[in-house]
């Protein structure tokens, strides 16, 4: 991190308080402290209209923009069907199909966002904003920095990042993507400027059951784990839509993922999927280039990145 002074004392105090920033985003997005936002409104689907935080109000209404976007691959209102899996209580498991037929109806509803930051949400609804929050959360640190002065840095949160200004001595950043299946390893290393970088992967949250793997990137129109990527990565200028994006492109598979993306010039990605032969490959958007010998990752000039 480099601040307009360079003082050391100063980046202390900001990276403090950002961690602090980080803390109270969790609570007041926490399926289950009964103090946030989330808890709250799933607590009171149904019920009448329930006024928020400004932070939850804007996350929300871009994640319908984001689900209409990606013709529902993400979808911020698939709490009912995700519980059922247990990813979010610790404890993973297969569930009976028919629950998840009976949940299934519920995720195709809509939130309905009225003045003054309220926020309706129909009986049986359940927003799950595991595929979304930890981005958002990411932008508003970055804001929070550039606010107190700070000139340059990156924020991670769980594999999820931005970076602002340029490092030191270089105009690109250097982000690592894992290897899906070697995790000590990288399967490439892209170098940008200003943006954010997001990851979807079956790696990140599994159990197996009968020799199968199950994760937590779940197809809205089954219910079930999404079949065909092994991982997603993207690129784009906000945190909040790379982390939605990458899970939507996921679901979405390797073609049709890629297609989507080269649909906006904002958006660049790459896939990481298994051919037929049994082979670990990718698919990548036409704005980006692997260069196959070093695995840099690099945007090809021809492409606007969408800055
Ligand atoms: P990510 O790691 O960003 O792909 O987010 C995965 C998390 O988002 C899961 O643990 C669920 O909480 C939630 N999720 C799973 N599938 C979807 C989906 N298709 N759309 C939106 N959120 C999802
Ligand atoms: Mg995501």
């Amino acid at each position: 991190m480099v601040s307009d002074a360079g003082e050391v004392k100063d980046i202390a105090t900001a990276v403090n308080e950002v961690f602090d920033q980080l803390t109270e985003l969790d609570s007041l997005w926490s399926e289950s402290g009964p103090s946030g936002d989330i808890f709250k409104l799933n607590s009171n689907a149904g019920g009448s209209a329930y006024k928020v935080d400004k932070r939850t109000y804007s996350l929300l209404n871009r994640g319908i923009i984001l689900q209409e976007l990606t013709d529902g691959a993400f979808n911020q209102l698939l709490g009912p069907v995700t519980d059922l899996w247990g990813f979010h209580s610790g404890n993973p498991h297969l569930p009976n199909q028919w629950e998840i037929a009976q949940s299934l109806p519920l995720v195709k509803g809509n939130l309905i966002f009225t003045d003054n930051d309220c926020i309706i949400s129909e009986k049986g609804m359940k927003i799950d904003i595991g595929g979304i929050g930890k981005g958002y959360s990411v932008d508003l640190a970055v804001e929070n920095l550039i606010s107190r002065g700070m000139k340059s840095g990156i924020i991670e949160a769980g594999g999820d990042l931005r970076t602002f200004g340029n490092p030191p001595d270089s105009d690109n950043w250097r982000i690592g993507i894992r290897h899906p299946r070697n995790l000590e390893e990288f399967y490439g290393v892209l170098e940008i400027g200003e943006g954010s970088v997001a990851t979807s992967g079956d790696y990140q949250q599994f159990f197996e059951s009968n020799g199968k793997r199950y994760h937590h990137i779940i197809d809205p129109k089954t219910g079930y784990p999404a079949k065909s990527c092994v991982s997603a990565t993207v690129l784009t200028k906000t945190c909040l839509d790379a982390d939605a994006v990458a899970t939507a492109v996921f679901v979405m598979g390797p073609d049709k993922g890629i297609e989507w993306l080269d649909r906006f010039d904002e958006f660049e990605g790459l896939i990481i999927y298994y051919e037929n032969n049994g082979e670990l490959t990718h698919n990548i958007s036409r704005g980006l280039n692997f260069d196959p010998e070093t695995s840099i990752i690099t945007l090809n000039s021809l492409y606007n990145s969408g800055e």
